[in-house]
């Protein structure tokens, strides 16, 4: 990654996905700038930033269009060019990540989708100006986008409209040589994972379920992601790539008939 310049969106402490993925990256020498969201957050973000000698740390709400045009702006004043962006960002309101799916308010949808989804294509329009020599772009999905997972309701929606989108934004840039892939992550603990109902329920489930019997790691996380942002993924756009103990392969767990 030496000589590459990237923009990672998400860090809120050091149990976030988008800090798995920054160390990772960071590690083989790319050169980044953050994003966090709230003054509250950028107490907690600064101090990682400098551990890994991170310039740029700049504000940036998704929901806000100058907030974005901002941090563009000032990347485009430092680095000129930049060679991938990692989009770790989700939002909904966690009275809705509890209970029935069918008692989504329509406020709370279009904020979850505005968010969790439409931010990364809000992204890619302001990132893909500055890939002058190609890029790469990567996002954070979750199983509960093809399957029902309890609780995780309209995000579920929106994570399948993430990943449409990946497929849509990776025909239109592909020509460019600009890739567009996600990560499907399994369930990690962190602040996001916090607000959906049961969620120490979901981890244990996967933990006894999944074909490698654990959770995956922010690190593990953080090494896919190196793959698919930098030249080792070449050859990979439009895909949704499980990082998740492969859980997403399991259908149904085998029966011992031995001991009915
Ligand atoms: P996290 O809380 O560490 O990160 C979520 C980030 O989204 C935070 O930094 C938060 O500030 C940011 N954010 C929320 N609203 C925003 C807005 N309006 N503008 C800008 N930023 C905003 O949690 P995480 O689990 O690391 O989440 C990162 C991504 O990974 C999310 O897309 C999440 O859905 C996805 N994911 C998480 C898991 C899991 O189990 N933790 C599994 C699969 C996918």
């Amino acid at each position: 990654m030496a000589g590459k310049r990237g923009l990672i969106m998400g860090v809120a402490n050091d149990r976030s996905i988008a800090w798995g993925i920054a160390k990772a990256v960071a590690a083989q020498g790319a050169e980044l700038a953050f994003t966090y969201m709230g003054d509250a957050l950028a107490k907690r973000v600064k101090p990682l930033a400098e551990q890994l000698g991170v310039p740029h740390v700049l504000p940036c709400d998704v929901t806000d269009e100058a907030s974005m045009d901002a941090v563009f702006a000032t990347l485009k004043e430092q680095w000129g060019t930049l060679d991938f962006v990692v989009h770790a960002i989700g939002f909904s309101d966690k009275n809705e990540l509890d209970g029935l799916y069918l008692n989504t308010s329509r406020s709370n949808f279009a904020l979850t989708m505005d968010v969790s989804c439409y931010s990364f294509t809000a992204i890619a329009q302001r990132a893909v100006p500055m890939m002058t020599n190609g890029g790469s772009l990567l996002t954070l999905s979750y199983y509960g986008a093809e399957r029902v997972m309890p609780h995780y309701n309209v995000m579920g929606v929106a994570k399948a409209a993430l990943e449409a989108s990946v497929r849509y934004l990776a025909a239109d840039l592909g020509p460019q040589n600009i890739r567009v892939n996600a990560i499907s992550a399994g369930p990690i603990k962190t602040l996001a994972a916090s607000g959906i109902g049961d969620f120490r329920a979901i981890l244990k489930w996967n933990e006894l379920n999944a074909p490698l019997k654990r959770n995956v790691t922010i690190g593990e996380v953080g090494n896919s992601a190196l793959y698919l942002l930098s030249d080792l993924g070449s050859g990979v756009t439009g895909e949704v790539h499980h990082v998740d103990s492969g859980y997403h392969t399991v259908g149904m767990l085998a029966v011992d008939s031995a001991a009915e």
